[in-house]
């Protein structure tokens, strides 16, 4: 389950954010996860809770905004809303398509007192 690693990593940054601008706890997380990162919200809850147990985050809302796929055809150049990383181009039916967004996993908010 590779939410575990991924959780475990933005929990690191959240630590150093915590320390960096000293609040002592943070009540709500947003995630910005890609439609392509292949990350299961279920499991990024489940990771959610064991990672924070103990840290400043623990018992916190945690909120998760899907952002939509893009791929970029190399030989059309346009740009188009995809639901997997693979598959061809709708314009011209080119297959060699460059993921331009919807993989990334980002934090973008918190909330902290
Ligand atoms: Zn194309």
């Amino acid at each position: 389950m590779h939410e575990m690693s991924l959780m475990a990593g933005m929990m690191e940054i959240i630590q150093d954010e915590a320390r960096d601008q000293g609040f002592a706890r943070v009540t709500k997380v947003v995630l910005e996860i890609g439609q392509l990162a292949g990350v299961e919200p279920e499991a990024m809850r489940f990771a959610f809770d064991v990672c924070t147990e103990g840290s400043v985050a623990e018992g916190a809302d945690l909120e998760i905004e899907a952002t939509e796929g893009l791929a970029r055809c190399v030989s059309c150049a346009r740009t188009f809303p995809v639901r997997a990383c693979y598959g061809t181009c709708p314009f011209c039916a080119g297959a060699d398509l460059r993921i331009v967004s919807g993989r990334e996993m980002r934090l973008k908010f918190l909330d902290v007192e």
